[in-house]
């Protein structure tokens, strides 16, 4: 009966901190008091290695100062050409949105709105709802929307598929290469910045201590 002697972990399942300043590791859920932690320090379990949370007082500027530049970003690489193709003194020049027009046009619907919603609907969603939640938490309001509103956020992040675009992106720009003369216009550029912000948007916002300031938000307007 080993088990006897683990931590005690009752409420493993749970995501949100069990109680102010404590948390369970994500890995093992062994639970730690990250309630003393200041502005630029971070805690790991101390069993597994796992990462816990980040304390950054200026994490909510941050998350509205990288959301602001990834929407810039995206908006120039939607207007300006993408890649641009030369073979046998034919040329193309293709805008990323026209990326999804060309699947759809070829036949296939159903690719263009998957590639469409994983690489433009769905991060151009993540990076709005980032600015608007960052900015209540800057301007310390809290409305009633703002729980489920994050619980969709954090949800809607598994599927924006941004870096995977990218890299799959020069993967092909390679094979290419050997068939026709790329010219890479100003919208790649757009996107590989846009993705380097929508990076740093989603992993300077700090879930736990997130989550704490809501709660302590909440119950500042309750009292109020
Ligand atoms: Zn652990």
């Amino acid at each position: 009966m080993g088990r006897m002697n683990a931590p005690a972990h009752k409420e493993t399942l749970l995501t949100v901190p069990v109680a102010p300043g404590m948390v369970a590791c994500p890995s093992c859920d062994l639970l730690f008091d990250v309630g003393a932690l200041r502005h630029g320090e971070k805690a790991n379990c101390s069993r597994c290695g796992g990462f816990l949370t980040r304390v950054r007082d200026d994490g909510f500027e941050k998350v509205q100062s990288y959301a602001i530049s990834g929407l810039v970003c995206l908006a120039i690489a939607c207007v300006f050409p993408f890649l641009s193709f030369e073979s046998a003194g034919l040329e193309s020049v293709m805008t990323l949105p026209q990326t999804v027009q060309q699947l759809y046009d070829q036949g296939r619907p159903d690719l263009a709105l998957l590639v469409a919603a994983f690489i433009i609907v769905i991060p151009t969603a993540v990076l709005v709802l980032l600015l608007a939640l960052s900015n209540c938490m800057i301007r310390q309001t809290y409305y009633g929307w703002m729980p489920l509103v994050t619980r969709l956020l954090f949800h809607m992040q598994n599927w924006a598929m941004v870096e995977v675009f990218f890299i799959g992106v020069l993967v092909s720009l390679v094979k290419i290469a050997h068939m026709a003369t790329v010219v890479i216009g100003i919208s790649f550029w757009g996107y590989g910045a846009f993705a380097l912000c929508f990076i740093s948007a989603a992993s300077n916002l700090d879930r736990l201590q997130y989550w704490n300031e809501l709660e302590r938000l909440r119950k500042l307007n309750h009292a109020g």
